[in-house]
Order: C-alpha cells, then structure tokens, then sequence
C-alpha cells in the first residue's frame, strides 16, 4: 500500500514520538503532565484531572506516583544500574526504598527476561506497593557478590489522575471517540507511536469542517478510561464511533479488533479499509482483554470503539521490553497507520445515502460525458462499475459504505462516483436512515 498521505507526515508523526519517548509516564505523576505540555505543542489538547481516592465505578483513583531517582550501586560507589539510563530500570510504580543489602537480598527485586537476555522488561505494580527494578538477564548475571546501595527515590501523594482531551466540534453531535493511553515509559510502539499520531490527526482535523464531532482522549490505560466514563457517562451515548490505537509504528498488520458489537459502522469501516488496503491485515473479533476498548465495550456502555494496531500487542518480541525503542518504529509504517486511520474517517464523514432520480432502467451517461472516453484509462472501468453500481443501489435504503461492500470497490472510488452523479443532477441526497450512517 502507497501512502495516500505524503511520507513527511509519518516523518512528523515520529518526531513526535521520538520526542516523548525518554519521558518517564505512568498511570498518575508528572509524566502524563510532561507529555502533555509536548503534545500540546502540536494540537489543542486540554488537561483534565480527577483527585486521588475518588471512587470511579469499582475503582478509586491512584496516588501520584512521583520518581526522582533510582539505582543500585556497588560497594565502591559505582552505579551498576541507573534509571538515568533507562526508564524502564525502575518497576513502574514502585514505592520508595533506600537500603544497603547483599545480593541474595536485591535478588528478588530485579525482574529480568532469562529467554531474552540483552532486553529490560517493563514491569508495573501499581495495585501492590513493592519495590523493584527492570533489567538485562545478562546484567544480573554478571552481579558480583558485594553489598549495594539500593535506592527508590519515589512518592506516593495524594494529587491527580491527568488526562488529555480535546473535542473538534463538527456539524452534529454525534462524535467519533479517538483514543491512546499515555501510562508507558519509554516504550516507542506502546504506545508513544499512538499518542504521536492522534496528536498529529487531531491537529489536522481541527482545521478541517467536518460532519461529525471529534473527540481526543490521550489517558492512563484502564483507570485512565474507567475516569473519562464515570465523569461522562451522562453523554457516553453521543459516542457512534470509536478507535483505540495502540502500537501503530510497526510494519506489522494492519490488525483491527472489532467493538463488542461487531457489526457497527466502525467496525465495516475499519474491515472495509484494510481489505482494499493491499496488505496483509485482518479483522479479529472482540474479548474483554487488550486495551481501553474493553472499558468502553463493557456491558453498561457497548459503545461501538474498536482497537487499531499494527502488530498486535503481546505477540512480537519487542513488545514490552527496551526493544520497543525508536528503531522498531518508522516514519513509513506510522504514514500508512495514519493513512488507514484517515481513510476510516472518510467512511464515516462521508457515508451518505441517495435517492436514485432517475430509476426507470439505467440513464444515458455517454450523453451526460459520465463514461471514461479517454482510452487506455486503467481506471475507467472501476469507475463506470462504480457509478453503475451507486445507482442501482440508490434507492434511499443503501448508505454508500452498503454499496462499497457489495460493490467489492474502495469507498473513496464509490464516494467519488456519488459526487459525480450527484452534480449530473442523476442523483439527491435523501434523508439518512437512522442508525444507518
Ligand atoms: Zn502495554
């Protein structure tokens, strides 16, 4: 698949994301603050906040997590682990430690990957207080015995949960919820490619006049989301359309993961842009595990939101672990991640319904110039079986998405055949059945 958008927006789109990376993010602290205050460089994202202890639903919302320092050092003062280096040294979320221990005591607490031994895993514990760190097998291995200095310079206080949120507000209120979780560390395809790209289609959508509303939701994975629904859930119903994106930066996929629905606009679009995308992706049916998508796919809400991916999460070696940096994403990949995230908008801006004016047998387009003339056009074909298919499907039951799918053509070529025949006057636009666009 070409890009239909220019290669330098995936080259935007990973500045972006190279330049969130080295932050140290978790589900609550400055780091969903510090990525924010990035973001908002490009696009006009608002900070939202919910105090610590609040009751959301069956969950309360965390403490901040605050993280200064963190590193073991050998007896002679040198640092053999430092989060200095890597953010993923520290278990995220760890509480605070200050201690001399042998060894065999800091064992316990270093979590490491023994089948890949050169990677830091990324570990969390954020409903358990501990202490810990992240590192290579091969780092642990070569340990010496010695007494460390072991050091969390972390605090829990009571202060926020922050998210980010902007809504694009278009002709209707019926709004398309776009969303990725800001909680990672340094982990470039889980999900700073996300958060870059969204940052990047919110800052092109809000310039555009568009049909539907759009809604931006940069939060903390789970509590982030189970916030944004207890705060919300009074309007959760002006949601029609919903994506998660997560790991968007890989050459992997496109994988899309249908809503609990699975036969919501969302998701035919989602499925119809990846089948005529020429790659080799797949739609897979929804379950309650995976991203934000399982929140807004609980049984109160059922909100049409499905997930976006490249790879999907937990099935490549990168995932989750030090891997997951600058060079397991490119600009290309995030260009067509972004192309098939903007062509499944255009499904939805454009996913109208006509009346077909001229119904008795098929009308004459040579005599209205409606016929490729031009020889050698390897697209004219597709274009006539278009136009013939949008007005035989035209009789005000058949959305445009309807006669695409049928058709077998991309949306956009049956999109532009409406368009042409609409100005021939062979057309009109009839009132959208409900629940149907
Ligand atoms: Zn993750």
């Amino acid at each position: 698949m070409t890009p239909h958008t220019t290669t330098s927006v995936g080259a935007e789109i990973y500045a972006l994301a190279r330049d969130i990376y080295p932050i140290c993010r978790s589900i609550t602290g400055d780091g969903v603050r510090q990525t924010l205050q990035v973001l908002k460089r490009h696009a006009p994202i608002k900070t939202h906040e919910i105090a610590s202890g609040t009751s959301v639903f069956d969950w309360t919302v965390p403490r901040e997590w605050i993280i200064r320092e963190a590193y073991i050092a050998a007896s002679d003062g040198t640092r053999v682990v430092d989060f200095r280096n890597h953010t993923l040294h520290v278990l995220n979320y760890s509480a605070p430690i200050r201690q001399h221990m042998t060894l065999a005591e800091l064992k316990p607490h270093l979590h490491t990957l023994p089948d890949d031994p050169d990677l830091i895993p990324y570990r969390t514990s954020y409903y358990e207080e501990r202490w810990g760190f992240c590192i290579t097998q091969t780092q642990k291995d070569a340990l010496p015995n010695d007494t460390y200095e072991v050091v969390v310079d972390s605090e829990f206080k009571n202060g926020a949960l922050t998210w980010g949120e902007y809504l694009h507000q278009g002709k209707s209120d019926d709004e398309v919820l776009l969303t990725a979780h800001i909680c990672h560390p340094s982990l470039a395809n889980d999900n700073c490619s996300g958060l870059a790209l969204l940052t990047r289609l919110c800052a092109a959508l809000c310039r555009r006049s568009t049909k539907l509303s759009y809604r931006f939701l940069f939060a903390p994975g789970t509590i982030g989301a189970i916030s944004w629904l207890a705060q919300n859930e009074h309007r959760v119903d002006r949601v029609k359309h919903g994506l998660v994106l997560s790991c968007v930066g890989d050459g992997g996929g496109p994988i899309y993961k249908q809503s609990r629905r699975g036969d919501a606009i969302i998701d035919r679009a989602m499925a119809h842009v990846i089948s005529h995308s020429g790659l080799p992706g797949r739609v897979v049916p929804f379950s309650p595990y995976g991203y934000d998508e399982r929140q807004f796919g609980s049984p109160a809400f059922d909100m049409p939101v499905g997930l976006f991916q490249r790879s999907a999460f937990g099935t490549f070696r990168e995932y989750h672990t030090s891997a997951d940096n600058l060079d397991f994403i490119a600009p290309d990949h995030l260009a067509i991640s972004y192309d098939i995230v903007s062509q499944a908008i255009d499904i939805l801006e454009g996913n109208n319904v006509f009346i077909n004016l001229n119904p008795k047998c098929e009308p004459q387009l040579g005599r209205r110039g409606l016929y490729g003339t031009i020889g050698g056009d390897k697209d004219a074909p597709k274009r006539s079986m278009a136009m013939l298919w949008v007005l035989n499907l035209s009789d005000g039951n058949h959305t445009l998405l309807d006669i695409a799918e049928r058709a077998d053509l991309p949306f956009s070529v049956i999109a532009q055949a409406g368009e042409k025949l609409l100005s021939a006057g062979l057309l009109a636009e009839a009132e959208t059945p409900s629940g149907r666009t």
